[in-house]
């Protein structure tokens, strides 16, 4: 398990959450054990898993639904001036996402947004701007989708996405948009998740889409390897909290797609309980393993460990940066 675990924290290592995606949790299709084991061949599993997955839509209001299925989140708002996509998923769902699309409205597609540069949220980056999509993201994303990743202890090289995949329009911190009447605010988080998260607000619909700073309910992955981490997250979080009301519709990464305030909240308190929990024992001079043994997770396990990140490797994830 400890080797595992160095495999997630390469540098710019492959990210567990790029095996998230309800369809795979829905289907029991792997518990973290068997993920691990199967760690090299991962991502031949994800693509084979995202051909087959069925995209299920959930709309919402003002024109805005999303969709969930294949990798993370993915919002879409519709409208004269064409699809505004949040996220592109994988690319070998492209045959069920062209079709769920189509079901939602006959506009083109024109405009893709990137929450952050993980593959689960970027592989679909180049068919979507070959149907038409001008890709948007903050600087780092295009830098990280624009270089090898190379995973030694995977053997496995994460190509620079063709040259149509790169966003080809980023911003550094805050990044506004008036598309089909709505007003799209993007805006940067501090470094949580990743340092390249981004979170999209369409202010009249009071929906946000707030990338991998939420899953909800479900223990997150934090990618330290491009700067995220756990103080990050739950900053990002009280963020969240303070720039939604109860009657925001939050639309988390990776989780069941149609939140609120109440369930982000219950994720936040979360964090901060594991957080402390963890520091405790790490302050008291255990060991990692020994943190993991001592289940500082415990009173969450039964709702947050059931998905791919298991109560041992969220400790462990914790660990590091507490
Ligand atoms: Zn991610």
């Amino acid at each position: 398990m400890e080797l595992s675990k160095q495999h997630f924290m390469s540098r710019r290592g492959f990210c567990l959450c790029c095996i998230g995606g309800a369809a795979l949790a829905a289907n029991g299709w792997l518990t973290p054990g068997e993920a691990f084991a199967e760690a090299r061949g991962i991502v031949s599993l994800i693509k084979d898993s995202a051909a087959t997955s069925p995209i299920v839509a959930h709309k919402l209001r003002n024109n805005i639904s999303v969709l969930e299925g294949s990798g993370g989140n993915v919002a879409v708002l519709t409208g004269p001036d064409g699809k505004v996509l949040i996220d592109a998923g994988i690319g070998v769902s492209r045959p069920q996402m062209t079709k769920a699309l189509v079901d939602l409205s006959t506009d083109p597609i024109t405009h893709l947004i990137n929450t952050h540069w993980h593959f689960d949220h970027t592989d679909g980056n180049a068919w979507l701007n070959s149907a038409g999509a001008k890709i948007i993201a903050q600087e780092n994303t295009r830098k990280y989708l624009s270089e090898v990743q190379r995973v030694e202890e995977w053997d496995y090289n994460f190509l620079p996405l063709p040259l149509g995949g790169i966003p080809s329009e980023v911003f550094a911190s805050e990044h506004n948009l008036k598309l089909n009447g709505l007003s799209i605010d993007l805006k940067r988080y501090a470094p949580a998740h990743t340092d390249s998260d981004i979170c999209v607000t369409f202010a009249e619909a009071d929906i946000v889409h707030v990338a991998d700073t939420f899953w909800n309910g479900i223990y997150p992955f934090i990618d330290y390897s491009t700067g995220g981490s756990i103080d990050g997250m739950i900053a990002a979080s009280d963020a969240n909290l303070a720039a939604t009301t109860d009657k925001t519709i939050i639309i988390p990464g990776h989780g069941q797609p149609v939140s609120n305030r109440i369930e982000l909240k219950e994720f936040r308190d979360m964090l901060v309980t594991v957080r402390d929990n963890v520091a405790a024992l790490k302050k008291q001079g255990r060991s990692k393993a020994e943190a993991v043994a001592a289940k500082p997770t415990a009173a969450f396990d039964a709702k947050f460990g059931n998905f791919v990140i298991d109560p041992g490797f969220f400790t462990r994830l914790v660990y590091e940066g507490v």
